[in-house]
């Protein structure tokens, strides 16, 4: 495995490449764990060359405590990289990827996406996800990205900034990897005490409430007691919503003639997780 952390690097590198081979790539944020790694074992599957990243993009993080305090671990992430064998780790610095500073980035014009969910909630993260994307994208031009559900609407946002602009990478979604307790895999779990840690189950829990009973009861009166279970488990809720899976438009009950989404943010000892899942499905 090669180790890059210059652009210049990487462009000689993607030059040298003879034949028709094919790229997968994977983009991380790095404190990579077993979500990540399955994104990567499916590049290695399908694709000629893996190039997984590990950057912290400033730009979508609308919190500063919040991109300073994660975690960044890349010693390690390496070592597991180099494990799978990945062809390329890069590690670019903020100031390769944003050499004018990161205060002024390109408006992508992505309509409502940018507003609902997290968006709303987040105010201008997709914004520094396309801009990332968008880097990455024109800088390593990849046959496919693989991208997990447990960004359920990041999967969205990048399908519509592939579409924009006229990229030919085919964007893979991968199912959440998840702890045995149901706890979907995040680096922000790290940041968990172990009580904190076994709490943050009563997450996935709260969703698979809602969906286990929708034959039985409304959203609305199922949403309710989800946020019991998530208060009764220390959490403070942020939202839970409902939604039309491939519009990600939000319903205000059941409709079994849509393929619906759970989707949600909840904070645990000041970390904002979230989560979805699949109303039909168990992932
Ligand atoms: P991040 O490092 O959080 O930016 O995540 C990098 C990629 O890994 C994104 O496409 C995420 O959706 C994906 N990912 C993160 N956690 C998981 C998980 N538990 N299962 C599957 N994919 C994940």
């Amino acid at each position: 495995m090669k180790v890059i952390h210059l652009k210049k690097e990487l462009d000689q590198y993607l030059a040298s490449i003879t034949g028709n081979k094919s790229i997968g790539f994977v983009p991380t944020m790095g404190a990579l764990h077993a979500g990540h790694l399955s994104l990567i074992e499916k590049a290695i599957e399908k694709d000629d060359i893996t190039i997984c990243s590990i950057f912290v993009n400033p730009t979508q993080f609308n919190e500063s405590s919040d991109y300073d305090s994660y975690p960044q671990v890349l010693d390690e992430d390496l070592d597991l990289l180099k494990k799978l064998d990945v062809d390329i780790a890069f590690a670019p610095t903020v100031n390769q990827i944003y050499p004018n500073g990161t205060e002024a980035i390109p408006h992508y014009e992505i309509g409502f996406l940018d507003n609902v969910l997290e968006g709303e909630h987040r105010p201008g993260h997709f914004q520094g996800v396309c801009h990332i994307i968008e880097v990455f994208l024109k800088m390593i031009k990849p046959d496919h990205i693989y991208m997990g559900e447990k960004d359920f609407q990041q999967i969205a946002v990048v399908e519509k900034l592939i579409e924009m602009n006229v990229h030919s990478t085919k964007l893979i979604p991968c199912a959440t990897h998840r702890e045995a307790t149901g706890l979907a895999m995040s680096s922000r779990n790290m940041r968990l005490s172990e009580t904190g840690k076994e709490k943050a189950a009563a997450f996935y829990k709260s969703l698979c409430h809602i969906r286990d009973n929708q034959m039985h009861s409304s959203f609305n009166d199922l949403r309710k007691e989800a946020e019991k279970i998530l208060r009764e488990n220390d959490f403070t809720p942020e939202y839970i919503a409902l939604c039309d899976a491939s519009t990600l438009e939000e319903i205000d009950n059941f409709d079994n003639t849509k393929t619906m989404r759970l989707i949600a943010a909840a904070f645990l000892e000041g970390v904002r997780l979230i989560d979805n899942i699949g109303m039909q499905t168990e992932s």
